[in-house]
């Protein structure tokens, strides 16, 4: 069973070496007799930023349990199952939830709570880490319950071509808001421009002074800030958000790496004059807006209404660098490793 092991607890940036692959020789995984556990093949694993703060000793996390050092990495996932004790699941059956960066997964109870069958199943099986589940619902609840969204607002958002970034962004156009998105290359900001179809895009790191690039595409201020970076776009963008802004604290990658020395945020005072809503949330609670979220995508799906960008690395080989690409910005939209042979 080849595997993608953590080797110990990471500080500060990411590297391919803190994972290694290997194979394991012990014998085959098989599903204990009466025991409710499901034998799975991997078929597609999520790369998500969160899976760095987890490489963190935290003795409390915040929100997430860290991974133990010599165990595969976990994450959300799409298998096949190969065996199954468990009544809700038979072999053959399509799954997705958190599996390991492994070929086969061998998931006991409570971790099988975290499975569920996957249909329909005429939509590429890939979209089931991404568009229709964690980066599709936090894109849909973040816009439309968090940011209070109305038409005619000027809408930012930041990693605007990532997996989650690139759906706020049409959900925004959809709206009738005028949208503007930033990102790491000029190739990222075509992709925003030319194929989601926003009305502009800047790529932040050619841009010396962030409160004066967003001046230049916000003369009139912004009214709606979808945050997936944190740190000197959150300050620069303090300074240019209109009276009754909106806020949604989706992410903060650009502290992931340093979480013992955060960045400071200097301008939050300006949350007071302009009376600014700013508002974290977890995706986990809204999971009730999964069945309504499904309904509404899937035909914008299948009528190319909406798109939504992957970029696949082939082989478990190719997820360490993929998971360490997501802090250089080597990604261009959803990162998904491809986990069978
Ligand atoms: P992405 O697919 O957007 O990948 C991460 C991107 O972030 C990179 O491609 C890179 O793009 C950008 N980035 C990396 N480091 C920095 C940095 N230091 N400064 C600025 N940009 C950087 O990831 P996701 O769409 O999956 O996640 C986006 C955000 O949403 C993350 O912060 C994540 O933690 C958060 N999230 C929150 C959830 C919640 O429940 N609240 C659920 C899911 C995700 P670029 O080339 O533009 O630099």
């Amino acid at each position: 069973n080849k595997q993608v092991i953590l080797r110990d607890y990471v500080s500060g940036f990411p590297k391919e070496s803190d994972m290694h692959v290997t194979t394991t020789t012990t014998t085959k995984l098989k599903v204990p007799q009466a025991s409710n556990a499901v034998l799975l093949k991997n078929l597609y694993l999520s790369c998500d930023p969160s899976q760095r703060t987890r490489m963190t000793n935290y003795q409390s996390s915040p929100y997430f349990l860290s991974f133990t050092p010599g165990s595969p990495i976990r994450g959300h996932g799409v298998a096949k199952v190969l065996d199954s004790g468990h009544p809700n699941f038979k072999k053959g059956d399509l799954v997705r939830g958190i599996t390991g960066w492994e070929e086969n997964s061998l998931i006991t109870p409570p971790a099988t709570e975290t499975l569920t069958k996957i249909e329909p199943t005429d939509v590429p099986l890939s979209y089931y880490i991404g568009i229709l589940r964690m980066p599709g619902m936090t894109a849909y609840a973040g816009f439309y319950e968090v940011c209070s969204p109305k038409k005619g607002d000027y809408v930012f958002i930041s990693a605007a071509s990532g997996a989650v970034g690139q759906l706020v962004g049409q959900f925004a156009k959809l709206m009738g808001c005028y949208v503007v998105g930033s990102a790491g290359s000029k190739e990222k900001d075509d992709l925003l421009k030319n194929k989601l179809g926003l009305d502009d895009a800047f790529n932040y790191k050619e841009e010396p002074d962030l409160n004066a690039a967003l001046k230049r595409y916000f003369p009139l201020g912004i009214d709606v800030y979808f945050q997936n970076v944190g740190g000197k776009m959150l300050d620069a963008v303090l300074l240019n958000m209109r009276i009754g802004g909106r806020i949604a604290v989706c992410g903060m990658i650009s502290q992931y790496n340093c979480l013992d020395k955060p960045e400071g945020v200097h301008n939050l005072l300006h949350l007071i004059a302009k009376r600014i809503h700013i508002e974290g949330f977890l995706v986990h609670d809204y999971n009730h807006l999964y069945p309504k979220f499904l309904d509404w995508v899937l035909p914008q799906i299948k009528e190319g209404k909406i798109v939504y960008v992957e970029d696949i690395a082939e082989g478990l080989e190719s997820a360490p660098a993929a998971l360490v690409g997501l802090f250089t910005g080597r990604n261009v939209g959803k990162q998904v490793v491809v986990a069978r042979e």
